[in-house]
């Protein structure tokens, strides 16, 4: 059994950005620019914002955070995206999710201009993605393929099954594991809460990616001899013992499920830190794409 260590592969990744930001400075251009909205106080949306600058300063971006009251109007954060549309020096921009519930998230979604979407959600990259051509993929389903990738699992003619559909993860990944290419040529099964008989359908496949957000969802028995196991969850699960209060909590029983594994994400330290690094990789190619953009127009 291997542990698929998305940390270390994380760091590979952010020096190599590292080095193309270096490469930009020594040539005199100007770094790539990560904005980042958070609308409220959530714990954990603080959380991965404040992560997500610290791996901009790590490897030479510049990042912006735009910090908006919970109580704010749609109209006013749908201005401050137009805002941050139009200015030129910011090359890629997030809305950190989840959004207050006075405010229409696929609204605010659509909003976003597309060659600035590094999340890659709005409908334009989220086509683009389905239809095989060149585009912002989530960083999440991005950061998977990246660690296939790296780790040289084959993908070609194999059975994934994915667990949760949700925009960002399940779904997205449903779509690139059945692309043409490697990662992808997989036959695709997408679950859902509806799906019956899961048992069944996962203890067939070669390859589960789960992200559904339950703590041990996947069991040892739901696992067939030596299938690759991805887990995309991540739930905090009180815990006194921890001086945080909590511990962090896969949806896969680790400690059974590994035993029967030929690789495996561990939670912590697995699938989390790829997402980090593939956002920097998508504000790399917004850059890019921006300064593309730039000289044509000059
Ligand atoms: P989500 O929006 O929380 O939705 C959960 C999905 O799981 C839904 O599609 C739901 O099905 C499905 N589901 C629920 N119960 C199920 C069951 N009994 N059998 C099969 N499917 C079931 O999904 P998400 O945003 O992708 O988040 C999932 C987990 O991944 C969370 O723990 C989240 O924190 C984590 N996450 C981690 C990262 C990372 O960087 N590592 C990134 C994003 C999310 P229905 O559609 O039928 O309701």
């Amino acid at each position: 059994m291997t542990i698929l260590d998305g940390k270390k592969v994380s760091n590979e990744i952010q020096e190599e950005i590292a080095l193309e930001v270096q490469k930009m400075k020594n040539n005199g251009e100007k770094v790539p620019h990560l904005a980042a909205i958070i609308v409220g106080n959530d714990g954990a949306s603080l959380t991965y914002v404040n992560s997500k600058v610290r791996a901009c300063k790590r490897v030479g971006f510049e990042s912006s955070e735009y910090r908006m009251s919970s109580n704010t109007s749609e109209l006013k954060l749908l201005a401050k995206i137009e805002e941050l549309n139009k200015n030129d020096d910011i090359d890629g921009f997030i809305v950190q999710l989840p959004l207050p519930p006075q405010i229409n998230t696929q609204k605010v979604l659509l909003a976003v201009d597309a060659d600035k979407d590094v999340d890659g959600f709005h409908p334009t990259n989220f086509g683009k993605m389905s239809l095989d051509m060149s585009s912002f993929i989530p960083a999440t389903p991005f950061g998977i393929l990246e660690l296939l990738e790296r780790y040289d699992i084959p993908t070609k003619g194999k059975h994934t099954v994915v667990i949760g559909r949700s925009y960002i993860v399940g779904r997205p990944m449903s779509i690139l594991m059945g692309r043409q290419g490697f990662p992808g040529n997989s036959t695709v099964t997408l679950t859902h809460e509806f799906t019956k008989n899961i048992t069944q359908i996962t203890s067939q496949a070669d390859i589960i990616i789960i992200a559904v957000g339950i703590p041990h969802f996947l069991k040892a028995e739901m696992v067939k001899d030596d299938a690759v196991i991805i887990d995309v969850g991540i739930t905090r699960v009180p815990d006194d013992s921890k001086p945080r209060g909590y511990r962090i909590s896969g949806d896969v029983d680790f400690e059974n499920v590994s035993k029967k594994a030929s690789y495996i994400t561990p939670v912590p330290g697995g699938v989390g830190p790829m997402t980090i690094a593939m956002l920097l990789k998508n504000t790399l190619l917004a850059k890019e794409t921006h300064r593309a953009k730039q000289l044509q127009k000059d």
